[in-house]
């Protein structure tokens, strides 16, 4: 038998680089993780759910505490916890943070982009989350839906967020991977969303995505993101997500918008209209009668268009290198399978599964446009 039990404990402090250079004294907030012996200070206050750990004096306390105890003696900061002294690891978060990220993608050029997600659902979910680890230091996020058991199995929230709203739910997530981004929220649906926020967040370094899944709100969306010279970005499911499609506007190219480039979307029946969406609102639950895909499936098309995001905000930036950007005309086809037994007859477009397709080009319906006649 192997006593896993004699595992050592590392007793260790994670504590940030400020708080070491300040000789911070007071209540220390974070986790405490018992089975590795390990506490993680994350500040001294909480900001995103921390609970307090522990305290740091002047001097050695006299009285002994259920908490963490931390003091400063000849200059030099010592913890103790449950009579065993507890090692310090000093950590910065900003060079922490996304330190695996460099020599492909800086944090100072992703921190001052921001992220206008248009639905929070299983899509929005997953490239928010896509983006906070790539360093982006702003998210607005809209979406007026409540997290329910039934969306556990394709977005990226838990247990622990059912009856919160989506927005705030993905807030916790965010900031749980970045502290210091900004996240705003609205729960509001994309129309009633209030100029002020779109005056002061939406511009030249926004990225607009569209995840409501109905082309409707891409319409909508592409319309505001051109009015702030913002690019536009969205993705959306063919019936079970045996395809999806993903499409994008960049302001400063001539290029089509949502409206001049699909129309409201008749023309492309494939893809769920507003009344058969994959993301709909619980009366409409009811009615929907197709299976709406599993996670594996939405989220491989939902990664390439997170990928696509990453390059359309670098797009400016001539020390970044494009990955998908100059491969990928405004529309793409994604397929997840070309079973004709999940996809139906239309899956035979398909000459093999996880196809991306990269020869469709969209057109401006009419010869007037550029400038979009949109605006
Ligand atoms: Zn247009």
């Amino acid at each position: 038998m192997i006593d896993f039990s004699i595992v050592r404990k590392k007793y260790r402090v994670y504590i940030p680089s400020e708080m070491m250079n300040q000789k911070y004294t007071g209540p220390v907030y974070g986790f405490y993780h018992e089975a590795t012996g390990v506490f993680n200070i994350t500040g001294s206050m909480s900001t995103n759910g921390e609970s307090v750990i522990g305290e740091i004096s002047q001097a050695k306390p006299e009285n002994s505490s259920d908490l963490l105890c931390g003091y400063w003696e000849d200059g030099k900061l010592l913890f103790v916890y449950q009579d065993e002294p507890y090692e310090i690891a000093e950590y910065t978060l900003e060079k922490n943070l996304f330190s695996r990220n460099t020599g492909i993608l800086e944090t100072d050029w992703m921190m001052d982009k921001c992220a206008f997600m248009l639905g929070c659902g299983s899509v929005g979910s997953l490239v928010a989350l896509e983006l906070a680890r790539a360093g982006v230091g702003t998210f607005v996020l809209i979406d007026n839906d409540i997290v329910e058991y039934h969306n556990l199995c394709r977005h990226q929230c838990g247990i622990h967020d059912v009856g919160s709203f989506k927005v705030d739910a993905m807030k916790k997530r965010i900031l749980d991977i970045n502290p210091h981004a900004n996240v705003v929220t609205c729960t509001k649906i994309v129309e009633e969303v209030p100029k002020e926020i779109y005056d002061k967040y939406a511009g030249k370094n926004t990225i607009f995505i569209g995840c409501a899944d109905n082309r409707e709100a891409d319409v909508y969306g592409n319309r505001i993101s051109m009015m702030y010279g913002s690019a536009y970005l969205s993705a959306g499911f063919w019936e079970r997500a045996y395809a999806g499609e993903i499409f994008y506007h960049l302001p400063e190219k001539s290029m089509p918008c949502y409206k001049c480039a699909l129309g409201s979307g008749e023309s492309l029946s494939e893809r769920t209209a507003q009344s058969r969406r994959i993301y709909t609102t619980e009366e409409n639950l009811e009615n929907v009668n197709f299976a709406p895909g599993i996670a594996v499936d939405i989220d491989f098309v939902t990664i390439i268009a997170a990928k696509l995001a990453i390059d359309i905000l670098n797009r400016f930036n001539e020390q970044y290198i494009p990955k998908l950007l100059p491969s990928l005309k405004q529309f793409t086809l994604v397929c997840n399978t070309n079973d004709t037994r999940i996809g139906g007859e239309m899956a035979e477009i398909f000459s093999y599964p996880l196809q991306v397709t990269r020869n469709l080009k969209v057109e401006f319906q009419d010869g007037e446009c550029p400038p979009c006649k949109c605006l």
